[in-house]
């Protein structure tokens, strides 16, 4: 299997060595964490900043298949523990989506599964991870099931948080990332006309020429990935499934004689 063109943006949520229960499938161990960074590097692989990944879409950058983007939601403690030194040691730049209300507190909006709450990085540490070369993004206010907000609502969101971060940072906020991976139209339109230069969501993918800037790609990195499927989806932006769907789905009436160059 070879790389996939385009760049592979990951997504991670909480590293640490409780990953959780209910929720455990969006988080991971350091060690594991600790050895995907270690397969990128010795994989040859090119990590790029979101800033980068906005110029390959824009073909302002030649493509490189072997490029990735790490990305890393909501905002954990935990990741200053154990992933900014992991970062620091392979000289990799990633991406932080802060929730600017909850800025130092915890993850309320998850508590309906039932695991512990996880406590969220302060401004301080944000800074921190700023002061490092790390870029941070918003990721709303509160975290809100974007689509089913007013568009006064929504746009409180998704401008509020990037003047708060904003605020307090005292460094521009370009990136935004959609809570739970939500968007409709209307999201992208306020999220442009709000002043971000991109959004990233979380549909399956790569980044190439052509890309919705506002629509990034990403691959959700799961506790249940293993080293080969980790390796899959920095090659191809996809999930196995979600790879055979997407491939076997395009292949598919070629060989049962459907209609070739019709989009489907
Ligand atoms: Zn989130």
């Amino acid at each position: 299997m070879p790389d996939t063109a385009g760049v592979k943006v990951l997504v991670y949520h909480w590293v640490d060595h409780h990953p959780g229960r209910k929720l455990r499938a969006w988080g991971m161990t350091p060690s594991t964490f600790a050895a995907q960074m270690t397969a990128l590097a010795e994989g040859g692989y090119e990590v790029l900043s979101l800033g980068e990944v906005l110029q390959a879409v824009r073909g302002e950058r030649p493509p490189s298949p072997k490029a990735v983007a790490l990305t890393f939601d909501d905002g954990y403690r935990n990741l200053l523990d154990h992933v900014l030194p992991v970062l620091k040691r392979f000289g990799f730049r990633a991406s932080f989506f802060l929730v600017s209300d909850r800025v130092g507190g915890t993850n309320s909006w998850d508590a309906r599964h039932g695991d512990p709450p996880r406590p969220l990085m302060g401004w301080n540490e944000a800074a921190a991870l700023a002061a490092e070369g790390m870029e941070i993004g918003s990721h709303s206010r509160t975290h809100p099931f974007l689509t089913n907000l007013s568009e006064p609502e929504m746009e409180d969101e998704i401008r509020g948080s990037k003047e708060t971060i904003e605020d307090r940072l005292g460094r521009p906020v370009r990136f935004f990332s959609y809570p739970h991976g939500l968007h409709d139209e209307r999201c992208r339109r306020l999220v442009a006309a709000a002043g971000y230069s991109g959004a990233c969501s979380t549909r399956f993918g790569v980044n190439a020429v052509g890309t919705d800037p506002f629509r990034l790609r990403r691959s959700e990195i799961s506790f249940y990935d293993n080293a080969w499927s980790f390796s899959f989806k920095a090659r191809t932006g996809f999930g196995v499934r979600a790879w055979a769907t997407e491939t076997l789905g395009g292949l598919l009436p070629r060989f049962v004689g459907g209609p070739r160059g019709v989009a489907p």
